[in-house]
């Protein structure tokens, strides 16, 4: 076994995960970023996207997020999500449904649609369904 980080991760209603891990991946705002264990401190805001981590059990394991905070420590991330699930929560149907209302929104785009909370309720339906796909 080598080096691990304590992975944390938070929303408002529940404990997610906390685990060791060996790497950690996240949806930066700038883009994607990985977290070695001993990584420099730093704060990062999350978009919508996937969360993935390497367990010291030697699994790879996936997650969404809709948005958040990641506070990268040496020895420990947290990271505070407004929502986030682990792969094998997340039902398929109502993320496809959420997709294409919203795709609709966008297409439409009449007066009283909000584009950017359209574009962004997208976004999270396309985080969700990516982390379905990485079910094996
Ligand atoms: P929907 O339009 O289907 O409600 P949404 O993106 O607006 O989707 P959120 O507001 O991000 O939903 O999430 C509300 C709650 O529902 C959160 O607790 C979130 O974890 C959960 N959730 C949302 N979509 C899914 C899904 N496809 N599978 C499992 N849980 C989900």
């Amino acid at each position: 076994m080598g080096k691990a980080i304590l992975l944390e991760i938070v929303t408002p209603d529940r404990l997610l995960v906390s685990e060791k891990a060996e790497d950690i991946t996240a949806p930066g705002f700038g883009g994607e970023f990985g977290v070695l264990p001993g990584h420099t401190s730093f704060l990062a805001t999350l978009n919508p996207g996937e969360i993935s981590y390497k367990s010291v059990s030697g699994n790879r394991k996936y997650l969404s997020i809709s948005w958040g905070y990641a506070e990268v420590r040496p020895e420990k991330v947290i990271i505070l999500a407004n929502t986030a699930e682990r792969s094998e929560e997340i039902d398929l149907a109502r993320a496809q449904n959420a997709f294409k209302r919203a795709e609709e929104r966008l297409k439409t785009r009449t007066a009283d649609i909000n584009v950017e909370r359209a574009e962004i309720a997208l976004a999270r339906a396309l985080a969700r369904i990516q982390v379905v796909a990485r079910k094996e």
